[in-house]
């Protein structure tokens, strides 16, 4: 059974660091896409974007996480160029190479 996380609207975890989000797919109210809350540790992406976009869009507030957790001194400017230069490039490096990335992972257990 295909797994969708929009349909059923339910919260799935997201390691960052020590951390864990809760990640929603959810109808924003905004025009912001997506966001996270390193409070409230919490990822929402807007459901109507296609799969392919709200993987980018999960990735880049991830990487926004992992800059939060590395507790690196960036400007928010600096920090939005690093991320929207890295999210799209993360997500056709991980859809180009599943064989490298499963190695990674079996590499990481
Ligand atoms: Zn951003």
């Amino acid at each position: 059974m295909r797994h969708v996380w929009n349909r059923e609207r339910r919260r799935r975890p997201m390691r960052i660091g020590v951390h864990r989000y809760a990640v929603s797919i959810i109808a924003r109210p905004d025009d912001d896409p997506a966001e996270i809350d390193t409070i409230r540790n919490t990822v929402e992406v807007i459901e109507v974007a296609v799969p392919s976009v709200r993987a980018v869009l999960l990735i880049h507030e991830a990487l926004h996480g992992l800059l939060d957790d590395s507790g690196l001194d960036v400007s928010e400017t600096m920090e939005e160029r690093i991320v929207r230069a890295l999210a799209p490039r993360i997500a056709a490096f991980l859809k180009d190479n599943p064989a490298a990335v499963r190695e990674l992972l079996r590499m990481l257990r």
